[in-house]
């Protein structure tokens, strides 16, 4: 048996063919065949650019079994090309596993980076990047959703969501209900001719949203109401403030709970900025 192969995972365009990138139809063209979400999806691609490598499917329901039948083709000297439907494998897309599989069995994976609607998102939010949590799509349910929306804006940074059509409107409701002051940026249709973003205070986007009728592919970004956010509240301080109540005679659960509720920030800010400060 000759060397291992290569698992190339290819970002795909999310909307606007011209974001395809030269690697990743390079890799289409030359590997020994294509493992894709959709193949009938990923065969439109590649007949825009006059690419025949052979298909096999690998989505949710079969990459169980498909995973091994592939691994078993790398570890014989094969390339494989992952693509999903839209965007990068693994994000919110089947590839996981598979990148995990070939980890594990030590044969090469190299990821060809390109379209992600989260980041694309993030950026054209115009909210704080430098630290965020990409949550993925939002819980179906509505409890669930406030919960994470409790949690994340207690968090106090900034948050990425996938959501359907169907429930943006909802979301964003219980969002604005959670919390009406957090600065929110709802991107629809990226890249695509009816791309839209829009961007305010949860309840001015929220009863805005409310308004228009769902159409495409949504991502919604949250960030703190500019004056709570935690980049106005450093490590030291809080631990300061933390020790100067305990000094004061407040046990260190007590003191934690105030400080998160003064500062409006989340009680594993606090214990995480006392960690690091110690
Ligand atoms: N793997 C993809 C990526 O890298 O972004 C995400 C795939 S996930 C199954 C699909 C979700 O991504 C959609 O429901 C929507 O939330 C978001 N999405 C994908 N394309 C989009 C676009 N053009 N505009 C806005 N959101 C998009």
């Amino acid at each position: 048996m000759g060397a291992a192969g290569r698992l190339l995972v290819c970002a795909t365009p999310i909307g606007n063919l011209g974001d395809v990138t030269l690697r990743v139809l390079d890799a289409l063209r030359t590997a020994d065949v294509v493992a894709a979400e959709d193949t009938r999806r990923t065969r439109k691609l590649m007949s825009h650019y006059d690419i025949s490598t052979p298909l096999v499917s690998y989505h949710a329901r079969n990459e169980k079994v498909r995973s091994p039948q592939l691994i078993e083709r790398l570890a014989g000297g094969e390339t494989v090309a992952l693509v999903s439907d839209a965007g990068t494998p693994g994000i919110a897309d089947p590839g996981h596993r598979l990148i995990v599989d070939c980890i594990e069995r030590g044969i090469e994976v190299e990821v060809l980076p390109g379209a992600n609607a989260a980041l694309t998102a993030l950026v054209a939010s115009g909210l704080p990047t430098h630290v965020f949590t990409f949550v993925g799509f939002l819980p179906r349910r509505s409890g669930a959703r406030k919960r994470l929306f409790e949690d994340m804006t207690a968090a106090g940074r900034t948050f990425v969501c996938y959501e359907s059509p169907h429930r943006v409107a909802a979301s964003l409701e219980e969002l604005a209900q959670v919390s009406h002051d957090s600065r929110v940026a709802v991107a629809r249709e990226l890249t695509k001719v009816y791309e839209e973003v829009v961007r305010g205070d949860a309840r001015r986007v929220a009863d805005e949203i409310a308004g228009k009728e769902p159409k495409g592919e949504y991502v919604i970004v949250v960030a703190p109401a500019a004056s709570t956010s935690v980049t106005e509240h450093d490590d030291a301080e809080i631990a300061e403030r933390v020790l100067t109540l305990e000094k004061e005679g407040l046990d260190r659960k007590e003191a934690m709970r105030l400080v998160a509720r003064r500062l409006k920030v989340s009680r594993r800010r606090v214990y995480d900025a006392l960690l690091r400060s110690s």
